[in-house]
């Protein structure tokens, strides 16, 4: 509890570190057995049990700042996913699951969930009337993600917890667009927090990592079906992670401050016809975001307007990378209709309110004077 106390930044940097007792290094050393003693010991160690030395460490940093009892890390954001699913529904068991999810989340349940005769409702949209609508009597777990992707809608956080535990459902949320940074949803009366660490838990776009963070007793419960899965994170890359989050704070904090600044030059573009961030005033949800979020995050998407074309536009970027993934320290954009929502029909994205002049933006660290001339300059060169 004391940890509680601790400052973000101060978390980031020291919470979880591994104490180096033989030569009193600054930094965690990194365990990297795969074979620790058995005899005498109070924990049997081993990767795939999510324990090993640098594994427990790091996890106790994620806890600390998802305000919880307990954490554990994963191979990737699906890995962490799958396991937390697996472990809260078993065969005839319904999930109710938020519309506007990310892809991976998507595919997992589709392609999956009939294989283990589980049941699944998607939302048809997020307001808490879509949640309450989708409960079917055998529901076990009401899974949310806000703000979504890639409009930036925003879910009432502590609606839904309340609606999970008046009907005794449990509730989880995937936390990686926003970060323990900008949003606590634990604090909001939510069971389960969900990452990719991928994002901005590792923030430089090269590590692939997970983490779920909840009560000793869910965590045990995932965790006992996390070891038949097998989904553990090599301990280099734990070490690696552990090192990258020591500036989460600094830098989701410096990421968000440019994204604001952004969608508002943005927002008055000439050229820009619609900006969707929930730090906008004009953003349905803006008061929503700002009761539940302690910042609006550093995602945001908008619209060129109709005589540009989203493939030229990247093309001309020089600074800002066209790019999958997101969160990290660089600027990305992508476009939804030619990455993440291609397989769908042009009516299926029209109907979600995906068109083809929408580009995700992930701000990162630059300056910002820079990110406004890299933009001015693409629409300038594709402008007739
Ligand atoms: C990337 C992502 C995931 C999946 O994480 P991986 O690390 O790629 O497995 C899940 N949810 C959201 C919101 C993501 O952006």
């Amino acid at each position: 509890m004391s940890k509680e106390k601790l400052g973000l930044n101060t978390i980031c940097t020291h919470i979880g570190e591994v104490k180096d007792e033989q030569f009193k290094g600054a930094v965690s050393p990194m365990y990297l057995s795969s074979s620790y003693e058995f005899l005498d010991v109070d924990v049997k160690r081993y990767p795939r049990y999510f324990n090993t030395p640098n594994q427990e460490f790091l996890s106790k940093k994620i806890a600390a700042l998802e305000h919880t009892e307990a954490a554990m890390i994963f191979g990737s954001g699906m890995a962490a996913i799958s396991t937390m699913f697996l472990a809260f529904l078993k065969q005839g068991d319904h999930l109710v699951v938020q519309n506007t999810l990310y892809g991976g989340t998507v595919n997992f349940i589709k392609e999956e969930f009939p294989k283990y005769g589980i049941e699944y409702t998607f939302t048809s949209g997020y307001t808490i009337e879509a949640f309450e609508a989708a409960i079917q009597p055998n529901t076990k777990l009401i899974h949310i993600e806000t703000p979504s992707n890639p409009l930036m809608t925003i879910t009432d956080i502590k609606a839904v917890a309340l609606l999970g535990k008046s009907k005794s459902i449990y509730t989880s949320i995937d936390n990686t667009f926003a970060s323990p940074v900008n949003q606590n949803p634990i604090d909001m009366g939510i069971d389960m927090v969900m990452h990719s660490a991928t994002k901005y838990f590792g923030g430089h776009s090269d590590i692939c990592a997970g983490a779920v963070a909840s009560s000793e007793e869910h965590i045990l419960r995932i965790w006992n079906v996390g070891k038949n899965l097998g989904g553990s994170l090599s301990d280099m890359t734990v070490w690696m992670l552990e090192r990258s989050m020591k500036t989460l704070g600094l830098r989701v904090k410096a990421q968000t401050k440019n994204a604001m600044k952004l969608a508002k030059w943005l927002n008055k573009h000439p050229k820009i016809s619609k900006v969707n961030y929930p730090g906008l005033k004009s953003h349905p949800e803006y008061k929503l975001a700002k009761s539940q979020m302690k910042g609006f995050g550093a995602m945001l998407s908008f619209e060129l307007s109709e005589d540009l074309e989203s493939y030229k536009f990247q093309k001309e970027l020089n600074l800002i990378k066209s790019s999958m993934s997101l969160a990290g320290v660089e600027s990305t954009m992508l476009s939804p209709h030619l990455t993440s929502h291609a397989l769908l029909t042009q009516q299926e994205r029209n109907a979600i309110g995906i068109s083809d002049q929408l580009i995700r933006f992930s701000v990162g660290i630059e300056d910002i004077k820079d990110l406004k001339r890299d933009i001015d300059k693409a629409i300038n060169a594709i402008s007739k």
